[in-house]
């Protein structure tokens, strides 16, 4: 395979920078462009050292630098690999980089040396899908649900169900191809208990998708209220700054401004729509911009405020009908002055969590905390559980959950032990393909798609 070589580090100026170089050639690319202080040469330096030296393309001094060699099969690729540290400034790291690639490496491509991890059996396909998904872990508990899928929590769980089942199947097999080598019969009881607990666990890991996903990317998320129920503060109570404008002349919200926020363990990337005008007759219509409406469509959590010094109004109750098909927390603001609206006259009309609070004071903030976990199912997440964390994987899992259903309901339909044989390696290959076994190139090639270069 090629050497190639890329930036590794963010594309800004910082104090370092670091070029990554990986293939059978690294060390002699690596020799090409720096020259260590000691007189030391990459190529006979062992793995897991350092040198320190000048970087330089031909004649010309480019940085001070040190070098990092790892040598084949102990590095991440598994291939040699030499990293070049030296400043951070673009314009160095773009330089340096040229003169490694004038030195025979060729451009990595978006995810190669990731791929080549793959390839090389450093890691399954999940647990290369964990590495994208940590480098944009945006909160203590993504990243720590993130590293340990990188760990290989979800592998090691799918492998462990796979055992389950290639056992069965091998049994099976066995007795139904050499009757008379006396291979004891596997009871229905005991088979039924082996498909049902991993029947189980993939049921597990399927219903802790959303909440991962949550975790790990966010959740659009609406706020929505008539003008001056307190949109905008409470946006602002919830981000910490003053972003969104606010004043106390109805519909100034004018547009969707959009912000992100860290509540408890999700990050909301939060709207605050457009304020909806009082005495209209389709409420709906008149939500505000276009842009506003659609926002509310894509919104997977709605926080529906009201305003506690107001009477509740007949557009109150035609929102609350508009938000009674999405994950909502209603929220009755202004509770620090003349209250008329109390969460036990709303009950009456709404099922969704109700939290009293007063944005402008910041009060209130952990109920309303505490309610969008519980709404969104983030509450109990464990960061150390096994998640699955991509569709392609929720997809594989899916299916391979379906095999299993198949075969358990073959069994209490009492049908031939080679159907119920098909369905469990149906299962095992579609649990190959979530760890990469059995991936085609196809796919193999997609999950790499969106990684950044250098990684
Ligand atoms: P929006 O139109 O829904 O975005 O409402 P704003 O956030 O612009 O707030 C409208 C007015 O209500 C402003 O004068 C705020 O200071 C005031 N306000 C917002 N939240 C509270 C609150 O919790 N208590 C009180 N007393 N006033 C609030």
């Amino acid at each position: 395979m090629s050497t190639i070589a890329a930036i590794a580090t963010a594309q800004a100026a910082a104090g370092l920078g670091t070029i990554k170089i990986s293939g059978e050639n690294a060390l002699a690319v690596a020799d090409s462009v720096f020259s260590a202080v000691s007189g030391k040469k990459v190529y006979d330096t062992p793995g897991y050292r350092a040198l320190y030296g000048k970087v330089h393309d031909g004649e010309t001094v480019l940085d001070d630098a040190v070098v990092l060699v790892f040598r084949a099969p102990r590095s991440y690729t598994g291939e040699d690999v030499v990293e070049i540290s030296c400043h951070g400034g673009l314009f160095i790291l773009k330089r340096v980089l040229r003169a490694v690639l004038n030195a025979g490496a060729e451009p990595a491509e978006g995810g190669e040396f990731t791929k080549r991890a793959f390839l090389n059996g450093k890691m399954d396909l999940s647990e290369a899908e964990a590495v994208m998904s940590l480098i944009s872990a945006s909160g203590e508990e993504a990243r720590a649900a993130t590293l340990n899928a990188l760990d290989g929590a979800l592998s090691r769980e799918i492998a462990e169900c796979r055992d389950k089942l290639a056992l069965t199947a091998a049994f099976m097999a066995a007795w139904v191809d050499y009757p008379d080598d006396e291979i004891p019969e596997l009871s229905d009881d005991e088979m039924n208990r082996t498909l049902t607990d991993v029947s189980e666990r993939l049921e597990k890991l399927l219903s802790g998708f959303d909440a991962g996903k949550a975790v790990l990317e966010g959740i659009d998320t609406a706020i929505v209220g008539k003008p001056n129920v307190g949109k905008s503060t409470l946006l602002n109570a919830l981000a910490g700054s003053e972003r969104a404008i606010v004043t106390s002349v109805a519909g100034t919200t004018r547009d969707v401004l959009e912000e992100t926020v860290r509540v408890g363990n999700i990050t909301l990337r939060l709207a605050d729509t457009a304020g909806i005008r009082e005495n209209t007759d389709d409420i709906i219509e008149k939500i505000g911009v276009e842009r506003a409406k659609e926002r509310f469509d894509r919104a997977s959590l709605v926080l529906m405020v009201l305003d506690a010094q107001n009477e509740f109004s007949e557009d109150d109750k035609a929102l609350l009908l508009m938000c009674s098909k999405k994950n909502t927390v209603v929220i009755i603001n202004k509770t620090d002055g003349d209250i008329k609206l109390s969460a036990d006259e709303l009950k009456k009309y709404t099922a969704a969590p109700i939290v009293e609070m007063s944005a402008k004071n910041r009060a209130g903030i952990d109920e309303l905390t505490k309610a969008v976990e519980n709404v969104v199912g983030t509450a109990g997440f464990d960061p150390s559980a096994p998640l699955i964390t991509t569709e392609r994987q929720r997809n594989c899992v899916m299916k391979a959950s379906e095999n299993i259903r198949e075969a358990l309901d073959g069994l209490s339909f009492g049908i031939t032990p080679d159907a119920i044989n098909v369905c469990i390696d149906c299962a095992i290959e579609n649990l190959s393909v979530l760890t990469g076994e059995k991936a085609t190139e196809t796919v193999v090639t997609e999950v790499f798609k969106n990684f950044c270069v250098g990684k």
